[in-house]
């Protein structure tokens, strides 16, 4: 079992079982990609969640891998 951030900690307090498990599902689907040197992970990885949402949105942050602030690309990986 991994260790939950502070945004999951709290969406699971407003969750039931279930509904947090399907949550959990959901957002290890959903993959960002650093624009630098394509390092991936998912969102769930990140200490974050994505649900019920569509569409494939950028975001701003910190490369864990190459250290560099750029855009990442957010994307639902299809199993
Ligand atoms: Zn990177």
């Amino acid at each position: 079992m991994s260790q939950l951030s502070l945004t999951q900690k709290f969406i699971k307090m407003l969750s039931s079982q279930q509904g947090f498990e399907t949550i959990e599902k959901e957002s290890k689907t959903w993959m960002i990609q650093c624009s630098n040197c394509k390092y991936e992970k998912s969102i769930w990885d990140m200490g974050g969640i994505r649900s019920g949402a569509k569409g494939n949105p950028k975001t701003y942050l910190k490369c864990p891998n190459c250290n560099q602030r750029n855009w990442h690309n957010i994307y639902k990986k299809e199993n």
